[in-house]
């Protein structure tokens, strides 16, 4: 602020009036510049991992409790008082001078600090939005080169929430082979589909809360059962608290089918 032109003496001023915020011995901001943007001013670093994800609007299925920073391979935290290091999570690399760390970069960091199943969301998300492309990611993954592989076997571009993307890994994982964003049935496009004929729909509350999904929705079901094609429809919460239990009812299913023709008739 001081290099803007802003008279040293008036930002007490400012601060007082809550134009700007004083969040460290030095340090001023807007109001609401994001924690991770001052900690990355703070620690002369980037925003990075979770954070800069965050920022990009990559989906995230866990909260980002502090914010993650990295700082060059060189740099010391040596005077720990100086800065509120237990306030941020410190990665260290060599990144130029940006204030937030590019996508891919920050889906690399990300392999130390998420669980593999947050971490594949976070991919999936990635690419669904166009903000990394695969031949990105295939430059990454040398810190964990068995989170790389695991990544690299299971991402997708198409999946479009994460809710969708843990019920597919539960499928693939239990041995089903899916279809994600395949053309099945009346009108197009079913967000995945098993074994040919199951059409799986995971739902968010918010999205089919309004009477308009709610009428396509029941059009939807009709239709696909009038071309011979079984729903399973789950709520993204219950796929969320526990993804088994998109592939058990698949089993439950596929069983069901067999046991109705072996039936006499
Ligand atoms: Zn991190």
């Amino acid at each position: 602020m001081r290099a803007a032109g802003v008279p040293a003496k008036s930002l007490p001023q400012a601060v007082a009036r809550g134009q700007i915020v004083r969040f460290h011995r030095g340090c001023y901001c807007l109001p609401n510049t994001p924690v991770p943007i001052r900690a990355a001013v703070l620690f002369r670093g980037q925003a990075a991992c979770v954070s800069a994800l965050k920022l990009a609007g990559v989906a995230l299925i866990e909260p980002v409790e502090r914010p993650h920073v990295v700082l060059p391979m060189n740099r010391s935290l040596a005077r720990p008082g100086i800065r509120p290091v237990e306030h941020a999570v410190i990665h260290y690399g060599n990144r130029g001078t940006a204030l937030i760390s590019d996508v891919a970069s920050a889906l690399d960091d990300a392999a130390s600090c998420l669980p593999a199943l947050a971490h594949l969301c976070a991919v999936d998300s990635a690419l669904h939005k166009g903000l990394v492309v695969f031949e990105e990611l295939d430059q990454l993954w040398r810190n964990d080169p068995v989170r790389g592989a695991w990544l690299r076997r299971y991402h997708r571009a198409n999946a479009e929430s994460p809710a969708e993307t843990l019920a597919r890994y539960a499928l693939e994982s239990a041995g089903f082979s899916t279809q994600v964003q395949a053309r099945v049935g009346p009108d197009g496009r079913r967000d995945l589909v098993v074994a040919g004929s199951i059409v799986i729909e995971v739902d968010g509350y918010s999205s089919h809360g309004d009477k308009k999904s709610f009428i396509a929705d029941r059009q939807m079901d009709r239709a696909l059962r009038i071309s011979g094609l079984d729903i399973l429809r789950f709520a993204a919460v219950e796929v969320f608290d526990d993804p088994t239990v998109v592939p058990r009812a698949v089993r439950a299913l596929l069983s069901e089918r067999s046991a109705r023709t072996m039936r006499p008739k």
